[in-house]
């Protein structure tokens, strides 16, 4: 199952590492074919190197968009050497076998990165490299084909390790990687198009991303893991630069991501707010005066949790709030930026994590969600969905004052970042309660009181936080059950989506205990 190595193709846009690989193949007697640009660099390295437009007998013409794609290069690909009928069609036309391909392709994805305009976007759309790629990864049995410069080594090593020759293995291998790359090439050509007609139709997609980082483990140690971004430049987790810490790990990411999402909902002119993340849930979210105040009226909220929690600011990290952050133990920090005096008090806990990003993300873009089910995988829009104030409706007797107002807005924005059944108390704009995930509606609404209850006593305060708070509930209550506990616990407003065959029951029971209520007409469930 060794293949010769005699005559290789090299035809890349990363020039990079290119004169090594050449220099070693020629070393080992391999006559070089190679492409414009290529074959330059080639030359002016001093090695030999024979003209692709020699191979056609055409020149390259329309600005590079034809230039190998010729019989001449794909017949040499595609012949099977061990088939008289290929041999002898390659004999009759004159076509030399090529045994090796090294290709890289014009760098789309980093060009649409950049912000590249649509005609340039298309220009980058390589189509010869593809084609010869899968022409030489579907001939395995005889090609090698590297797509990869991260490969170069592995290729010489094997040529070493075989006489010259690679193994039917190796190149497998080789066909492998090379397929995955055109799969996502092509991928990320229908993301940048769907983005440009502006057209996210879930049933038009294709999905794929480029590995950015290999993960020491999962969500659990037995589990391997890893990070693919999808070539977005926008602010957030993927695009964030690390300033120091350990490297991330998989539920860094996770919860990174959740806790920057959250605080982003809060523009900065705003006032600052600060979220603390723990299992992808807020354990504590808040405004203050100073992003200090916000970090510590956060931590208020459930300060058991957010031991080892992450913490996202909507304003550069400064300095108090950095000595705030450092006195408990904390996995990560995100922030659009951090002044020096933070950054110098933060160096001295070397395993905190800094992710610095360039500004926030936008809660109301369009995009994708997606969710891994067995044997599948489930696509939404992403849930950008925002209401203002004009849209809630009273449907109680008595209408929110305007600071109730204030917070059951602020309440509402959180709970659309809880995981469902989500129960979000809010008093003067900091939470007093979070519950998440259960299975009943009823029993987050009592998990977060008891939460705020035991917070109380543990600050030694007189009464429960929840005490005048607000309450947000991210879908409708469909009993009065759940309604009458937040009264309870000293909720004096509710906010939630309404739409419940119990509705007018849910109304009469809040007008009774003289709550005030405002219904959304939309829904935050989120699993
Ligand atoms: P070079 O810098 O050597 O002139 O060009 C190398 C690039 O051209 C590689 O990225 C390769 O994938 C691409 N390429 C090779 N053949 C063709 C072709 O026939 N058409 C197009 N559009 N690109 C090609």
């Amino acid at each position: 199952d060794l293949a010769p190595l005699r005559r290789a193709l090299l035809s890349v846009s990363d020039k990079t590492g290119l004169i090594d690989l050449a220099r070693a193949l020629t070393a080992r007697d391999v006559e070089l074919l190679s492409t414009g640009g290529s074959a330059a660099a080639l030359r002016d390295a001093g090695l030999a190197v024979t003209d692709v437009a020699e191979v056609t007998g055409f020149p390259e013409m329309m600005d590079g968009r034809v230039k190998t794609l010729h019989p001449g290069v794909h017949g040499g690909l595609l012949a099977l050497r061990d088939d008289a009928a290929h041999v002898a069609a390659m004999e009759e036309h004159g076509i030399g076998p090529i045994d090796l391909l090294v290709v890289n392709l014009y760098p789309f994805e980093a060009t649409v990165a950049k912000g590249a305009d649509y005609a340039t976007a298309i220009e980058n759309i390589d189509i010869g490299g593809p084609a010869m790629i899968r022409a030489a990864a579907k001939n395995h049995a005889f090609v090698s084909v590297v797509t990869d410069v991260q490969d170069y080594d592995a290729l010489l090593a094997e040529l070493d390790a075989n006489d010259g020759q690679t193994t039917y293995a190796f190149r497998q291998k080789l066909a492998l990687t090379a397929y995955a790359r055109t799969g996502a090439y092509d991928a990320a050509v229908s993301g940048w198009m769907a983005g440009a007609l502006g057209d996210t139709a879930p049933r038009r997609r294709v999905f794929a991303g480029t590995l950015a980082q290999t993960l020491r483990y999962g969500e659990n140690p037995h589990q391997s893991a890893a990070f693919y971004t999808d070539g977005s430049t926008k602010p957030g987790i993927a695009n964030a630069r690390q300033l120091q810490g350990k490297e991330l790990s998989y539920n860094n990411i996770n919860d990174t991501d959740a806790a920057f999402e959250l605080v982003s909902e809060f523009s900065p002119e705003d006032g600052p707010v600060c979220a603390i993340i723990k299992h992808a849930n807020p354990c504590g979210v808040a405004r203050g005066a100073s992003l200090s105040e916000a970090y510590s009226r956060a931590y208020d909220c459930d300060r058991t949790s957010a031991f080892g929690g992450i913490v996202a600011l909507n304003q550069p990290l400064d300095a108090d709030t950095a000595r705030a952050i450092t006195e408990i133990f904390t996995e990560v920090v995100i922030a659009p930026g951090a002044d020096d005096a933070a950054r110098e008090i933060f160096a001295a806990k070397k395993n905190l994590r800094l992710l610095l990003t360039d500004g926030l993300s936008d809660p109301t873009e369009a995009g994708l969600a997606i969710k891994q089910v067995s044997g599948g995988f489930l696509v939404q829009d992403r849930d950008n969905g925002r209401i203002g104030e004009w849209e809630l409706k009273t449907v109680t007797k008595r209408a929110p004052t305007r600071d109730e107002l204030r917070d059951l807005l602020f309440a509402w924005t959180v709970a659309k970042h809880v995981k469902s059944n989500a129960i979000v108390y809010v008093k003067d704009g900091a939470t007093v309660g979070v519950g998440a995930g259960q299975m009943s509606r009823v029993d987050s609404t009592r998990i977060a009181a008891r939460k705020s209850a035991d917070m109380a006593e543990a600050l030694g305060l007189g009464s429960p936080t929840t005490q005048g708070s607000v309450v947000a509930s991210d879908a409708f209550f469909p009993f009065p059950d759940g309604l009458l506990t937040a009264a309870e616990a000293g909720a004096t407003a509710v906010i939630q989506p309404g739409g419940s065959m119990r509705d007018d029951k849910v109304i009469e029971a809040a007008d009774e205990a003289g709550l005030a209520m405002v219904f959304t007409g939309m829904r935050h469930f989120r699993h």
